[in-house]
């Protein structure tokens, strides 16, 4: 049994939800879509058409199809295409939506979807992941990184592989955050275990900006900025009411039509109830530096701002790439989700492609403060400390967003700075490559500042 839509596309369509509903009767054992469009990609056009379906079973969503292929996607009781969920065929209306990023002349793209049924005898047995447990290593300083993609969206390799490459780069602990999908995370949390914390997450992909739900378990509603009645401040309360956390990702990135919804234009959250913003996505870029001085304008504005890194990365690199990605290094009172989110979300890290950088400052009163941390407004003294640089790396002191010092920082060192009463807000610490491009960067230290 089948269903045809047929319908076309022009530019006026770029950014919408399109549903497209069926009704399954009961007992079927498999559900089936394929999609047929043209032109998919024009000679002449830097990009082709971008479409990608969210699929709503009767008990809510099933999943998101990033990439449609020939092959189509499929779902059985024991097996589903990637990034939608394996399971019983629910009777009752199932709903398509096509989610249309990017259509490009000529136009108009014309598209036939077709949802097809049936109760051919299939296996009934779903793959059972059990959760895989890292033995507590108790506080410490712990390497990961936030932000990755499989193929259960737009990345080219599957879980393992994923989780291995992060492994075979010493990281502690990695976030799989697949596009709009949760269907990764039960495989993702069975791959952890001693020495290794899989966290759970997802990049809520809007057309209008991406933010990373971090710790996430859960799939939320991503669809603002639509016809719906749903707006991005109010998504970021919904994953922050659940105690997961809210990291507004690559704010700076080129947007619409090179990379769709990726620059950051949800004008009502610059950044409103955002607790994080993501400074260094993939590898150092001038699109960062902007991102580094938008955190830095929106800290000066008064936002408690956490700053975080993530990889982004969507498949193995080749190996001549060029090219510097970051780790988050958190502190973080037990080595767990929940002791690695808890640090992260005090701001008890910092951001780094190699160095290690401590940043800590004393009161006049006495009171201590790490990164992320408070002092009363005293005058304070900041000691950084660090290792593993350059010969030729400079060493930036920044207060209230402006450099206040700077010294060339060579492989390790200390340097110590006295701030005298009422001359700062914030500070933090970048240690730099000699062309400006960035090593490290911590996360604040706040004085006087309590909100
Ligand atoms: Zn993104
Ligand atoms: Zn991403």
């Amino acid at each position: 049994m089948k269903t045809v839509f047929e319908g076309s596309l022009t530019q006026a369509d770029n950014r919408r939800v399109i549903p497209y509903s069926v009704e399954i009767p009961e007992g079927m054992t498999q559900f089936h879509l394929s999609f047929d469009y043209s032109p998919i990609h024009t000679e002449g056009q830097p990009y082709p058409q971008q479409i990608s379906f969210a699929i709503h079973d009767p008990s809510g969503v099933r999943g998101e199809w990033s990439r449609p292929t020939a092959e189509g996607l499929h779902i059985t009781p024991a097996s589903a295409t990637p990034g939608t969920l394996p399971g019983p065929i629910i009777p009752g209306r199932w709903t398509v939506f096509l989610l249309s990023h990017r259509i490009q002349p000529p136009i108009p793209v014309t598209y036939r979807l077709t949802v097809e049924w049936s109760d051919d005898p299939v296996a009934t047995a779903a793959p059972e992941w059990m959760p895989g447990q890292a033995t507590d290593r108790g506080p410490g300083w712990y390497r990961g990184d936030l932000h990755g993609h499989t193929i259960h969206s737009d990345g080219s390799w599957d879980i393992p592989e994923f989780v291995a490459y992060m492994r075979s780069h010493g990281l502690d602990f990695v976030t799989l955050s697949d596009h709009n999908t949760i269907s990764g995370l039960t495989q993702h949390r069975s791959l952890a275990e001693n020495g290794f914390v899989a966290i759970g997450g997802t990049e809520l992909s809007t057309f209008l900006g991406h933010a990373l739900a971090l710790g996430v378990h859960e799939w939320f509603d991503w669809r603002v900025g639509t016809e719906r009645e749903l707006t991005m401040p109010e998504l970021a309360q919904r994953v922050l009411d659940a105690g997961r956390f809210f990291v507004i990702a690559h704010p700076m990135a080129p947007g619409d039509p090179e990379c769709c919804g990726c620059h950051w234009e949800h004008l009502d959250m610059m950044p409103g109830n955002a607790p994080a913003v993501e400074i260094w996505n993939g590898w150092w870029a001038e699109y960062n530096e902007q991102g580094v001085q938008l955190y830095y304008s929106w800290l000066n504005a008064g936002h408690r701002l956490v700053a975080t890194s993530g990889t982004d990365i969507h498949e193995r690199p080749p190996a001549d790439a060029q090219g510097r990605a970051a780790s988050n290094v958190v502190y973080a009172e037990s080595f767990s989700e929940d002791g690695i989110l808890e640090g992260l979300k005090c701001g008890h890290s910092y951001i780094s492609a190699g160095p290690e950088l401590l940043l800590n400052a004393v009161s006049d009163s006495g009171a201590m403060a790490m990164m992320g941390d408070t002092l009363p407004a005293e005058t304070v003294t900041v000691t950084a400390r660090w290792q593993n640089a350059h010969e030729d790396d400079v060493l930036r002191l920044i207060v209230n967003g402006i450099v206040q010092h700077m010294q060339t920082a060579t492989v390790s060192g200390e340097a110590t700075w006295t701030l005298p009463a009422g001359s700062a807000g914030w500070l933090t610490v970048e240690l730099r490559a000699a062309d400006g491009s960035m090593w490290a960067i911590t996360n604040p230290i706040f004085i006087g500042i309590t909100e």
